[in-house]
């Protein structure tokens, strides 16, 4: 690994992680809640050296947005590193719910019926412990995923009665060029009439808003990693 990397990548790891604690300080002055807040790294698209130097720096939680690229990268670390905790955080197809369910801790795009019942299945044939994050298009955007604010209740209850996913939280991306706060404020109140805790939102260039927001989690890559390979 080069000396340059290891450096470059655990100095960014240490900074990020410093201004997600004063921005977590500033929540809980503001607010009396103390919301502890998870870095999750994502390693998307990012050389293995990169990836090596965050492990060396102490990361242990990752993001990946595609399954056969996460399954690649990390299936044959599990084996060594015990304490790892995989986010996926890209849309998931309904035919690849098994080897999400094999590989992932946190489903955080849960966005249909049919998605839904696919990974309860999966989840129960597997007996595992996954976390589920429902995925809210909190812009409303046609191309993009995520359940529709105005159906997030119904689609929760879905997922919890009837399916019987562990949903702790709700996922986010905000429209690229729209303001925020507003996006990050919707998912919040969604997530408080709901009773769920976890709120992954913010990612390199806007994750101290989030957590000004109640972000529980940000998902943060190329402020840790530097630019993806294309
Ligand atoms: C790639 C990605 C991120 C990280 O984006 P950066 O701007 O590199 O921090 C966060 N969330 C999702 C859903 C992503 O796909």
């Amino acid at each position: 690994m080069s000396d340059q990397t290891k450096t470059s990548v655990a100095e960014n790891l240490a900074n990020i992680q410093a201004k997600i604690n004063a921005a977590a300080q500033a929540y809980r002055a503001k607010t009396g809640i103390f919301n502890p807040v998870t870095l999750v790294a994502v390693s998307k698209r990012q050389s293995d050296m990169r990836i090596e130097a965050a492990l060396t720096a102490g990361q242990r939680v990752f993001g990946e947005n595609r399954v056969q690229e996460a399954q690649r990268r990390w299936a044959h670390r599990r084996d060594y590193y015990k304490d790892l905790r995989l986010h996926l955080i890209g849309p998931l197809q309904t035919n690849k719910a098994a080897d999400a369910v094999a590989l992932f801790d946190v489903i955080e795009v849960i966005d249909r019926p049919k998605l839904a019942k696919a990974l309860g299945d999966e989840i129960i044939r597997q007996n595992r412990q996954i976390e589920c994050y429902v995925q809210v298009n909190t812009g409303e955007e046609a191309q993009k995923s995520g359940i529709a604010p105005n159906d997030a209740d119904d689609f929760i209850a879905y997922c919890r009665d009837e399916v019987g996913l562990n949903v702790t939280g709700l996922m986010c991306i905000p429209p690229v060029e729209e303001e925020v706060a507003m996006h990050f404020a919707l998912l919040n109140i969604i997530a408080k009439r709901n009773g769920l805790v976890k709120l992954s939102m913010g990612m390199s260039d806007d994750f101290e808003d989030a957590i000004a927001f109640g972000a529980s989690a940000v998902r943060v890559g190329s402020a840790i990693f530097g630019a993806r390979d294309v």
